[in-house]
């Protein structure tokens, strides 16, 4: 009955288009399966009315041979910090837990557009400060790789966009959509086991993703595989007039050859030996080793690289990040939108006990430190030092992709995604959020920093049975590339997240 899973995105529309299965049963094994699958949490809200009417609509479509694109009639999934028209978008907070967006995120638009069939909204940290998925007013999403789902020795699904990862890790939908500031795309498709892209800043829009930090914020892809990736990115990308941010070159469609036309022979791939930092596991360790022993055997040139100001990008991207938001989180006042504070006598003290109530102490010690940093007498000091940072960061990245001296270039950067396999939940709460945040995004912040592409592929499994990614990053608008060598790898190590049995069995 499940046999489609096995296909990618075009096989599926493939089997629409010659009648062998139907976008309407997709949809429904799909809605079915969420519920099956209850116990992992990932999602806020399913759309069963919406993925019915866009389902019978798709199959319409290629009863008549009108199919409009490869994503026609198939199942997706948002994070819940995407607007959708007449949908509740809630952030995973209570601040606004009965919002209903008025428009479409442009992403969504382009996907419905497209033919796609929204299964529903996806679990994440409130407002994407996270990465684990804990903190949701929902609850946490467990990972779907989790050695035992039911006690209290379950593993995270990795954050922020954990909901969005566990969706499609457990089979439940072929893509969903996620948000990346610092990692929030890659983490989790790393710990669960699948496809993440963070794209080059400005590919896609952001209209209509709620903002955390408007200066790194990409819409991420999260799928079971390089090729579906593809298929969804063509969909998504390109300049938007709603979202000046956006890259006014036009969009040329990426085409990812077939794999024996994929040559790596001479390929530069750099490896920065800043990332080899405490914490990295050895199990991790070694599937980096062993993934640039496979690329140098196969004709690449592996040598080392350095990015000299890797380390400080944890500290700057949180003194970053906390000043963002706390300009970006005034938007809650209790006036215009979200959660309002009852019975009070003044604006003042409305602004105020709306906010201390429709967040959570994370937002708030972001929003407390973020306006600490942009004192009169701190800009200088804080904001204004870790934006030169920054910028040594990006450069640390111009400096091997494209340096003065031709000889040290390199084409494509490997790394892990994360430090370690996907921690459990009891462990990983011992920490502070800005802790977590410290250790989990070590690898994936600097690539938003710089604004560049990076995607997360899952490799192998560890002892304990969990996925273990590395990540490849290139120069802006390398996505091509990125997307060819990544595929190239994926056919090497024949990862296969549909081989999480466990997974499977819960569902019957
Ligand atoms: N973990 C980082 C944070 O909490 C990144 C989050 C994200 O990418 N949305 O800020």
């Amino acid at each position: 009955m499940r046999r489609h899973l096995q296909l990618g995105i075009k096989q599926l529309s493939a089997s629409y288009a010659d009648g062998s299965t139907s976008p309407k049963t997709v949809a429904d094994i799909a809605l079915d399966d969420a519920v099956k699958l209850k116990v992992l949490n990932s999602f806020i809200r399913l759309t069963p009315e919406l993925a019915l009417h866009q389902a019978k609509e798709s199959a319409y479509r290629y009863k008549e041979k009108k199919s409009l694109s490869s994503v026609d009639g198939i199942t997706i999934a948002v994070k819940d910090n995407f607007c959708i028209k007449n949908v509740k978008t809630t952030c995973a907070s209570k601040m606004l837990e009965d919002f209903v967006a008025p428009y479409n995120a442009t992403v969504y638009e382009r996907l419905s557009k497209a033919g796609a069939v929204l299964i529903g909204k996806t679990n994440m940290d409130q407002f994407a400060m996270g990465s684990g998925t804990v903190d949701s007013v929902y609850g946490p999403t467990k990972n779907v790789w989790s050695e035992d789902l039911t006690e209290n020795n379950w593993r995270i699904s990795g954050g922020s966009s954990g909901g969005s990862a566990s969706a499609v890790a457990a089979g439940i939908c072929y893509a969903a959509i996620g948000s990346d500031t610092g990692g929030s795309t890659r983490n989790p498709a790393s710990y669960c086991g699948i496809v993440g892209l963070k794209p080059t800043y400005g590919l896609i829009s952001r209209n209509g993703l709620i903002p955390l930090v408007n200066s790194m914020d990409v819409p991420g892809i999260l799928t079971r595989n390089i090729t579906d990736c593809v298929e969804v990115l063509n969909v998504i990308a390109g300049p938007d007039e709603k979202d000046s941010t956006t890259i006014k070159k036009s969009f040329h469609k990426i085409h990812v050859p077939p794999l024996e036309k994929i040559d790596i022979r001479n390929l530069r791939i750099g490896i920065p030996k800043e990332y080899h930092c405490p914490g990295l596991s050895v199990e991790v360790l070694d599937t980096w080793k062993k993934i640039a022993d496979i690329l140098e055997v196969a004709g690449a040139k592996v040598s080392q690289v350095s990015l000299p100001h890797t380390a400080a990008s944890i500290f700057v991207y949180s003194i970053l990040n906390q000043c963002e938001v706390a300009s970006n989180m005034a938007r809650y006042d209790g006036i215009e939108y979200g959660h309002r504070a009852e019975d009070e006598h003044s604006t003042e003290q409305l602004y105020a006990k709306t906010r201390a109530q429709g967040f959570n102490s994370v937002v708030k010690t972001r929003i407390l430190t973020g306006n600490y940093f942009l004192l009169k007498r701190n800009y200088e000091k804080y904001f204004e030092k870790a934006l030169r940072v920054r910028r040594l960061i990006a450069e640390d990245f111009k400096n091997v992709f494209q340096p003065v001296d031709i000889a040290n270039q390199v084409d494509i950067l490997l790394t892990p995604t994360t430090l370690t396999e996907a921690p459990l939940y009891k462990d990983f709460i011992q920490q502070t959020n800005r802790d977590q945040c410290a250790v989990q995004d070590f690898c994936t912040q600097p690539a938003n920093m710089a604004g560049i592409p990076a995607i997360s592929l899952p490799i192998r499994l560890s002892s304990n049975g969990l996925p273990i990614s590395l990540q490849l990053m290139s120069r802006s608008l390398g996505e091509e590339l990125l997307f060819k060598v990544a595929r190239w790898i994926e056919a090497q190590v024949q990862f296969d997240c549909l081989e999480n049995k466990k997974i499977y069995e819960a569902r019957n």
